[in-house]
């Protein structure tokens, strides 16, 4: 049998290649990118109901390694850690709970990680795919092609797939009212210090008066980076606001300005609480700028051409970051193909079966997710009307989720 072929080799993409290799799949994956470090280091992602999927996915050897990959090994999964939520004009917290098992992992060294062992064709750009009689014969933009027995697009937001599957008006993405903007941080630890006070690993917040919405992440620490005990040692983080467009204006072009802007928020009105303020400002003027645009896409039907193509990861699924777990719907997703795809190869099903129910159950699982998400990246930009039972906080279906991902172990 042709192999099955996946396009993308981003951390769900990885994932579903760690799953079929485990279950004993022939498989081929493909990248546009030239290498792993072709891509910023990024963003913190944080593992949690879908720990035991990823589990199921991974080679024990791979899966515990996991702890080392925290971005803070030496403070993330501590027992008795909070989830804080501040009201950035008193520091004072909003909210404060437990928070359940869950890992903080840099997203750079967690892609590293799960292409361990893995054969990944880099430099290849998918541009399309026709059926044949029992599979797909994909296309690259260098001219060559590869046949396999399924494509499994994990290829993102932007899904070139899931544009040649409905069509670009249905593909289309729903742009969100809100200007978003990340800061790579790379400071000593003395600069850093204000931040990690208010909590070592991440913390939220927003101003009560002009709505503007913190996130605040650590990426690595001196022990973790291999700086400590030198002259330069160095924290890194990520630091991210937002704002509604309606109540504080669009994101400044250039990366100066919207800096700038950053400091002026900070600033501004009755101004940020004291020691964030001054941490604020001294955020060095040359730290990169990330420009993230906030859109998303309520997962919807898309053909399988009786079983030739799939969906999977962002790709399925598009929805802001606001609740922290679109990747790990990914992860859910790879498992859960890989169950089904087990059943076809062992004859209990056929392929085009197969795919159909793994959408079902991607769609009844992700379509209100994405929803969810986008009303907490809603809410979570006006302090004095934001509830406990806010999606910024609940894990709707939590206990289902996690229930359902336990099933994989
Ligand atoms: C700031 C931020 C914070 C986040 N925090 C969390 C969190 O805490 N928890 C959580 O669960 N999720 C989080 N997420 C979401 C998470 O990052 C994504 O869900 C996840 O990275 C998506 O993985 P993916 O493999 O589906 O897609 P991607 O990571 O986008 O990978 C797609 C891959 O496909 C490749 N590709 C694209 N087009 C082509 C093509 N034509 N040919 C070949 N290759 C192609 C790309 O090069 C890329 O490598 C966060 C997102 C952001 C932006």
């Amino acid at each position: 049998m042709a192999p099955i072929i996946i396009i993308g080799a981003g951390l769900v993409g990885l994932t579903l290649a760690q799953a079929l290799k485990k279950a004993g799949f022939e498989f081929e994956i493909y990248d546009r990118d030239n290498s792993l470090e072709e891509r910023p280091a990024g963003w913190g992602i944080t593992m949690h109901w879908a720990l035991p999927a990823l589990e199921s996915c991974l080679p024990a050897h791979v899966f515990s390694r996991l702890l080392s990959i925290q971005v803070d090994p030496a403070e993330g999964g501590k027992e008795n850690d909070c989830y804080r939520f501040l009201d950035l004009e008193t520091g004072q917290d909003k909210y404060r709970f437990p928070s359940s098992t869950h890992y903080r992992l840099n997203r750079k060294a967690f892609r590293q990680l799960l292409s361990t062992g893995l054969d990944i064709n880099w430099g290849k750009r998918f541009t399309g795919f026709n059926p044949t009689e029992d599979g797909v014969l994909v296309k690259f933009d260098d001219g060559s092609t590869v046949e396999g027995s399924m494509l499994l697009a994990v290829d993102g937001k932007n899904s070139r797939t899931k544009r040649l599957l409905i069509g670009d008006e249905k593909a289309k993405l729903n742009p969100l009212p809100v200007a978003f903007v990340g800061i790579s941080l790379r400071l000593s630890p003395e600069k850093m210090k204000p931040f990690r006070d208010i909590h070592p690993v991440l913390w939220q917040g927003t101003h009560p008066g002009s709505g503007y919405y913190l996130f605040f992440s650590m990426l690595s620490t001196p022990q973790s980076n291999g700086s400590a005990g030198t002259d330069d040692e160095f924290y890194e983080g990520q630091f991210n606001m937002s704002w509604l467009i309606d109540r504080n204006g669009p994101l400044p072009k250039s990366p100066a300005d919207q800096l700038a802007r950053v400091k002026q928020a900070a600033a501004s009105n009755t101004g940020f609480f004291p020691s964030l303020r001054q941490a604020i400002m001294d955020i060095p003027d040359n730290s990169p700028m990330l420009e993230i645009k906030l859109e998303d896409w309520p997962t919807e039907n898309w053909p399988s051409i009786e079983g030739r193509v799939s969906l999977v990861g962002d790709a399925a699924h598009t929805m802001t970051m606001y609740r922290g777990e679109a990747a790990n719907h990914g992860i859910c997703d790879a498992a859960r193909l890989r169950d089904e795809l087990v059943l076809w190869r062992d004859g209990k099903q056929s392929k085009d079966r197969a795919l159909d129910k793994y959408q079902m159950e991607v769609k009844s699982r992700t379509h209100d997710a994405v929803i969810m998400s986008r009303y907490a990246c809603l809410d979570c930009h006006d302090l004095n009307s934001l509830k406990v039972d806010s999606p910024v906080f609940q894990v709707v279906g939590f206990n289902a989720l996690a229930k359902q991902a336990r099933a994989y172990i």
